[in-house]
């Protein structure tokens, strides 16, 4: 849509807006949030779908979603097992047709007061308008402070600027809807992909909710996997900084080796250093270990890349027309 026919739509209630949400095990709250949902909608336009995107669900979800009073608003995509939120939301974004698509969670931890500012944002010619959480307050100390260590590190080994406290909550004008379904990887780091994409953007600070019900399914470990895909989909410096290591050590290794020689045809031989061989060996044997092992993280990606399957498959597909 062209930059001056915005204003005029979101006045008129004419733009298109396709709002996905990721579900995974939210039989608790997804009705009473859909029916939320398109309340609101209806206040902001007279166009728009929402696109339920199943994850794999172990519980009542899809059929609670079923169940739900029949509309042409509501679609749903139910993908064949679980892939990740990050794979949901791909899979809705190359299933939406709107004008705009706003990505949400289902817990009502997003605030829907938010999308008419970020209506009235794109409508002022921002072509992403991403939700900034105000207070990380209700998280833990160990999350926030993981979550800071983890944007610092992304700030300093990549070039893309990701910002801190943005997350997936935020509106996607079409055309980086377009752009990031152009995107063939499979490991999908979509913050790091939001930004990549450059285009104008802005901020809106939005207060994060509790979770209405249910309970979230982030584990620390499967945020720790999500931080080593960041960073080693959009930075090779892991990589390459062993190169620089393996540099400096033979560096002062070959400095010793003089050092050792000299003192040797000076006061002739003799035979301590036990403990400085053992802390040597050690040192080297887990420097080596450590950069074969972010080796393999990288190999470990090439392979899934190489291996072009699918990024998703799709189990149902209800309320799209053909
Ligand atoms: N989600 C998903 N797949 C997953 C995990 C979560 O689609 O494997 C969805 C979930 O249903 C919710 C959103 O992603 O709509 C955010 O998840 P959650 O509330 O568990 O995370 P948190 O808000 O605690 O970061
Ligand atoms: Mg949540």
């Amino acid at each position: 849509m062209l930059l001056e026919q915005r204003q005029t739509a979101v006045d008129n209630k004419t733009v298109f807006i396709s709002c996905i949400v990721p579900v995974f095990n939210e039989e608790a709250v997804v009705a009473s949030f859909v029916e939320t949902l398109q309340t609101r909608l209806r206040t902001l336009t007279s166009r728009f779908e929402i696109i339920l995107v199943d994850d794999g669900s172990r519980d009542h979800t899809v059929q609670r979603i079923l169940q739900l009073p029949k509309s042409s608003h509501i679609k749903l995509l139910g993908l064949s097992r679980n892939f990740g939120k990050e794979v949901a939301l791909t899979a809705g974004l190359e299933h939406c047709s709107g004008d705009v698509a706003i990505l949400m969670d289902a817990d009502f931890q997003h605030p829907l007061d938010t999308l008419p500012v970020f209506l009235s944002r794109w409508a002022e010619g921002y072509d992403m308008v991403y939700g900034l959480r105000q207070d990380r307050e209700s998280e833990s100390y160990l999350k926030r402070n993981f979550a800071r260590l983890f944007y610092w590190l992304m700030q300093k080994m990549t070039k893309i600027d990701i910002p801190n406290n943005a997350g997936d909550f935020r509106l996607l004008d079409r055309k980086i809807v377009e752009a990031l379904q152009q995107f063939p990887e499979r490991t999908r780091f979509m913050k790091g992909l939001y930004a990549w994409v450059g285009f104008k953007k802005i901020g809106v600070p939005f207060e994060v909710k509790d979770r209405a019900a249910g309970k979230s399914s982030w584990r620390f470990s499967k945020l720790t996997e999500l931080a080593i895909t960041g960073i080693t989909s959009f930075s090779d410096i892991p990589l390459r900084v062993w190169g620089v290591v393996g540099f400096v050590i033979s560096l002062i290794a070959l400095i010793y080796a003089i050092y050792i020689v000299t003192i040797t045809l000076i006061y002739g031989a003799d035979l301590p250093g036990f403990p400085t061989l053992v802390v040597a060996i050690m040192f080297l044997g887990g420097i080596q270990l450590l950069s074969v092992g972010i080796l393999g993280e990288y190999i470990a990606r090439i392979f899934t890349e190489v291996k072009q399957r699918p990024k998703y498959l799709l189990q149902c597909k209800e309320g799209f027309d053909e």
